[in-house]
């Protein structure tokens, strides 16, 4: 994967990989370094500023994905990650724990399934003891899985995909609410799918709805305690939750042509706004939710 510093100039249509891409089949939850072609989440071209230094940061979903870009450009703006994943993820999770200590920083690996609401207040608890507080809350785990017909989807994946989506988040923000300082800050992340629903994704879509409406009250309560909530809605990106099952094969190969940009955006390029959004630049800033969509904008 050619990786670019997000400083330089350059075309977005061709900075990076456009489809078609190879049918690739992976188990739920699926691995980032079993993709073809293995994602950019920055690896070699995350440039810090110091930005988030000193910062004590939770976030789900950091193994692999948006989760990994933000984990990597947090450590390199000069926080202190934790990260959560499933244990079948562990490897993905030893990558980003060497990418982060690399920096520098302290990096925790906590795996563990965000469906109970005592694993999520556990590992909040455990963050904060092991971060020696909290002050940044990135969550960006999720669950997406593609259906044809509404015949198809059954109860158990409803509810599987609503807990790990909505409740895990709420479970999560509670837990961590009392134990935040003024001036910190959560950004959720929600997804074009909120607005533009796809017909496979009955589930998924108002789960994300059911996110921005969440962030939104959210940000209304918290905001007397000088803490902020924003939002990021990604479009299509080429990460394992896609491939594993996210999308059919099908859907796959052809995997951002559908948006005006014509390829995906890659982890890498959604990282500079969970930045932003963490920290004291966006100050003024709560309550909003940010497109990267290739195009495909917001209502
Ligand atoms: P990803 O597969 O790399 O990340 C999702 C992560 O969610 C997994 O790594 C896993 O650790 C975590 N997860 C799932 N179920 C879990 C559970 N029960 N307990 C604990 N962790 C669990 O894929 P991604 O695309 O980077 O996804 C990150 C977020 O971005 C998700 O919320 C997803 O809905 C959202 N999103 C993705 C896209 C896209 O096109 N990739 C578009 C819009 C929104
Ligand atoms: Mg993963």
């Amino acid at each position: 994967m050619a990786s670019a510093n997000q400083f330089d100039m350059q075309n977005p249509l061709t900075q990076y990989p456009r489809p078609d891409f190879p049918k690739q089949p992976q188990p739920v939850p699926g691995l980032a370094n079993k993709m073809q072609p293995v994602p950019d989440h920055g690896e070699e071209s995350y440039r810090g500023l110091g930005r988030l230094t000193g910062r004590k940061a939770l976030i789900t979903g950091g193994d692999s994905g948006i989760g990994r870009a933000a984990a990597i450009a947090y450590a390199r703006e000069g926080a202190d990650v934790v990260i959560n994943y499933l244990p079948e993820e562990q490897s993905d999770a030893d990558d980003v724990v060497k990418l982060i200590e690399a920096e520098g920083r302290k990096a925790v690996a906590i795996p563990g399934d965000l469906k109970s609401e005592a694993f999520c207040s556990e590992l909040v608890a455990r963050a904060h003891h092991e971060l020696g507080g909290l002050d940044l809350l990135a969550n960006v785990a999720g669950r997406q899985k593609a259906l044809d017909s509404i015949e198809d989807l059954t109860t158990e994946q409803f509810d599987e995909t609503f807990k790990t989506n909505v409740y895990a988040l709420f479970w999560i923000c509670k837990a961590a609410l009392p134990l935040m300082p003024t001036g910190a800050t959560i950004v959720n992340t929600a997804s074009i799918q909120a607005y533009q629903p796809s017909e496979t994704l009955l589930d998924y879509a108002p789960t994300k709805s059911a996110i921005v409406a969440f962030s939104k009250a959210l940000s209304k309560q918290v905001l007397p305690k000088g803490i902020r909530v924003n939002v990021v809605a990604p479009g299509p990106f080429w990460t394992p939750l896609q491939t594993s099952g996210g999308q059919t094969q099908d859907v796959i190969e052809k995997f951002g042509s559908e948006v005006p940009m014509k390829r995906p955006g890659q982890p890498a390029e959604c990282a500079p706004i969970y930045v932003f959004l963490a920290s004291q630049e966006s100050s003024y800033i709560t309550g909003e939710v940010f497109g990267v969509t290739g195009g495909n904008t917001l209502p």
